[in-house]
C-alpha cells in the first residue's frame, strides 16, 4: 500500500477545525483508495509566536520539506497585529513559501448551481462559471528590493526576471491543457515596463502551446470584466499583486469565501490551503465552512499525488452535500434543507465518500 506523509499546519483563529475536517475526509478517502496517509503537525502563525517566539519555526520548514505535500489551514488575529513586522503570522507565511519555492497559486472560481443564488451576481451571469486564476506567488511588489520608509515616504519596487515569468507561464499554458486551453494574460503593460517584458516573454512561451488559445488584457479591464462576464475566461495568468486581487474578486463569483482552495506548487512541496483567513471573530463557535479546506486537500490529492480519482470523489462528495442543502450558516440563506456545524459538514462530505 502506498503511504503519504502530509504535512499539517492547523495554524490559529478556524484553522484547526477546519483542519480537522479535512482529515476525516482524507482519511475516508484513503479507506477506499488503497493508500494511506501518514500526518506530522507543525507549527506557523500566532500559535507559534507563543510558543517558540518565531512564527515560522525552522522544524516547520524541515517537517514540510520531508513530506509529500503541506495542508494548511490559515494564520493571524488581533492578538499578533502589534508585534514587529517579521514577528507577525503573515511574515511567517510569506517566508514559508519563498523557502518553499512556491511560485505558482492556482485558485479555481467554480460556481455550484447549487449555490447560484449565494453570489451578488444575476445568476445568468455565473451558472457554470469555471475559471483558474494561476497567480505568481513568490516575486513581484511583494518581493521587489529596494523597498522601505521613511518619515515622508514609503516605496516598493515591481520586478520580474525572464526566468519568474516564464516558469510561472509554463504552468499556466501546462493547466490550460488539462481544461479548455484558453489563457488570458493580465498584465498594465500600457504603463509598466516590468508589464511589458511579461506580456513578451508570455507571448514567447505560447508558441510551445501551440493548442492553447493567448489573449492579453489589462488588469483594470479585467477587473472589470470579471464582473461583467466572467464565463470568457478559463485561465487567467496573472503576476503577484493583480492576482492576490483578481482572485479575491472572483472568489465573490462563487458566493462565498468559506468555498474556495487553493493550492501553491513549485519546485519542491506544494502548499494547500483555503483561500480565506483566520476569521477571528467566528474562531472556536464550531460554524466556520470547511469545504474551502476540504477542497483544498482534493487539490493536494490532484497535484501532489497524481491521485486524480481520489480527488474526484471528495469534488463529487462536495456538490452532493450542497445539492442535499446541508449549509454551514454563512450559507443558511441560500436553499438550505438543514444548517450543520463545522464539524457535521466534514462528517456528511466524509459518509458520501464512504458510501
Ligand atoms: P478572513 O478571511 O479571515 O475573514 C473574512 C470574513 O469571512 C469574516 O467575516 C469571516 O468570519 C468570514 N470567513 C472566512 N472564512 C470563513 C469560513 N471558512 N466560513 C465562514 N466564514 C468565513 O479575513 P480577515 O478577517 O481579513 O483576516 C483575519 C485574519 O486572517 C488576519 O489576521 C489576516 O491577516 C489573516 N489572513 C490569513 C490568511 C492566510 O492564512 N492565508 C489569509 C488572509 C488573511
Amino acid at each position: 500500500m502506498k503511504n503519504y506523509k502530509i504535512a499539517i499546519i492547523k495554524g490559529d483563529g478556524i484553522g484547526p477545525e477546519i483542519i480537522d475536517e479535512a482529515v476525516k475526509v482524507l482519511d475516508a478517502v484513503s479507506a477506499c483508495s488503497g493508500f494511506h496517509f501518514k500526518y506530522e503537525e507543525a507549527l506557523m502563525g500566532g500559535i507559534a509566536y507563543d510558543m517558540t517566539g518565531n512564527p515560522l519555526p525552522n522544524e516547520t520548514i524541515n517537517i514540510s520539506l520531508n513530506s509529500d505535500a503541506v495542508l494548511f489551514g490559515a494564520i493571524g488575529g488581533d492578538k499578533w497585529d502589534n508585534l514587529a513586522r517579521e514577528l507577525r503570522p503573515e511574515s511567517g507565511l510569506l517566508r514559508f513559501r519563498k523557502e518553499l519555492g512556491v511560485y505558482a497559486n492556482l485558485r479555481p472560481a467554480i460556481v455550484y448551481d447549487e449555490l447560484i443564488n449565494a453570489s451578488s451576481l444575476k445568476p445568468s451571469v455565473i451558472k457554470g462559471v469555471d475559471l483558474m486564476v494561476v497567480r505568481e506567488l513568490i516575486g513581484g511588489l511583494y518581493f521587489g528590493e529596494p523597498k522601505g520608509r521613511d518619515e515622508d515616504k514609503g516605496w516598493n519596487t515591481m520586478v520580474y526576471t525572464r526566468s519568474e515569468i516564464t516558469r510561472i507561464a509554463h504552468q499556466a499554458f501546462q493547466i490550460a491543457m488539462t481544461r479548455s486551453k484558453r489563457v488570458c494574460s493580465i498584465d498594465k503593460a500600457n504603463v509598466l515596463d516590468v508589464s511589458q517584458l511579461w506580456r513578451d516573454v508570455v507571448t514567447e512561451i505560447s508558441a510551445e502551446y501551440p493548442e492553447v488559445e493567448l489573449s492579453h488584457m489589462y488588469v483594470d479591464n479585467a477587473a472589470m470584466q470579471l464582473i461583467r462576464d466572467p464565463k470568457q475566461f478559463d485561465v487567467m495568468l496573472t503576476g503577484n499583486i493583480f492576482g492576490d486581487i483578481l482572485s479575491d474578486e472572483a472568489s465573490m463569483l462563487s458566493g462565498s469565501i468559506g468555498l474556495l482552495p487553493s493550492a501553491s506548487i513549485g519546485s519542491k512541496i506544494g502548499v494547500y490551503e483555503p483561500i480565506h483567513g483566520s476569521a477571528p471573530n467566528i474562531a472556536g463557535l464550531g460554524i466556520a465552512n470547511p469545504i474551502a479546506t476540504i477542497a483544498s486537500a482534493s487539490m493536494m490529492l490532484r497535484y501532489s499525488l497524481d491521485e486524480a480519482q481520489a480527488a474526484d470523489k471528495i469534488d463529487a462528495a462536495i456538490k452532493r452535500t450542497l445539492r442535499e442543502g446541508y449549509r454551514t450558516q454563512d450559507l443558511a440563506q441560500f436553499d438550505a434543507k438543514e444548517v450543520c456545524s463545522t464539524s457535521e459538514i466534514g462528517s456528511i462530505i466524509a459518509n458520501y465518500i464512504s458510501k
